[in-house]
């Protein structure tokens, strides 16, 4: 993905109401064009004074935040962790509910993990246990190696030299009008709606 500033919000790569009953169309609505586009918004503030880095891929800006100057640094990870972050999200997620990754992916998660249903335990445990807002995440080491993390807030696994392939946002916005307090019962349905295409595509481009 090549997202450069100024950055537009990417469309929703499928109808609003397409994931519904797991996913709403009044939560889809309100997550992608006022959340996400929020997020784009504060991020082009962010680097309109800053021509230096407006020539930058996000991918780029996120690896290397050790070396923007504060408050630089603290923006471009909340706001460009959430243009990111909600691209991986949206993306991550199709209508067609194919239940199960194939190919060099489910390899990897079978002889990372043990097996695929030791995955989505793990998956699920980082979803319910990130406190508060964050993201859970399945992200591969440069190795190819896979592994499930929990983060808080906009936090970007490319900050910690992983590639992410897939992840599930927490924040009560991506669920509350749906599920309200019930966090777990949004996450297990999340796994009926993963776009496991757009995962083994990312994990074919990692140089695995
Ligand atoms: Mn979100």
């Amino acid at each position: 993905m090549e997202m450069k500033y100024p950055f537009q919000l990417p469309p929703l790569p499928y109808a609003y109401g397409a994931l519904s009953p797991d996913i709403g169309e009044r939560t889809l609505c309100f997550h992608h064009d006022k959340h996400f586009q929020t997020y784009v918004d504060n991020l082009n503030t962010a680097l309109s004074d800053c021509p230096e880095y407006q020539s930058r891929p996000l991918e780029e800006l996120l690896r290397r935040l050790d070396r923007l100057p504060d408050p630089k640094r603290t923006a471009i990870r909340s706001n460009g962790g959430g243009v990111y972050n909600h691209f991986l999200y949206f993306a991550g997620m199709c209508p067609c509910c194919s239940a199960r990754p194939s190919g060099i992916l489910a390899q990897a998660m079978d002889r990372d993990f043990g097996s695929f249903e030791n995955w989505r335990l793990e998956m699920r445990a980082a979803a319910l246990g990130q406190f508060g807002s964050g993201y859970a995440w399945l992200v591969s080491e440069p190795s190819g190696r896979l592994s499930v993390m929990k983060l808080p807030n906009q936090d970007c696994p490319l900050s910690m030299g992983l590639w992410p392939l897939l992840c599930l946002d927490v924040w009560e916005h991506a669920y509350y009008l749906d599920y309200q307090n019930r966090r777990a019962d949004y996450v297990d349905n999340w796994f009926h709606r993963i776009n496991w295409h757009f995962a083994q595509e990312r994990y074919e481009g990692c140089g695995a």
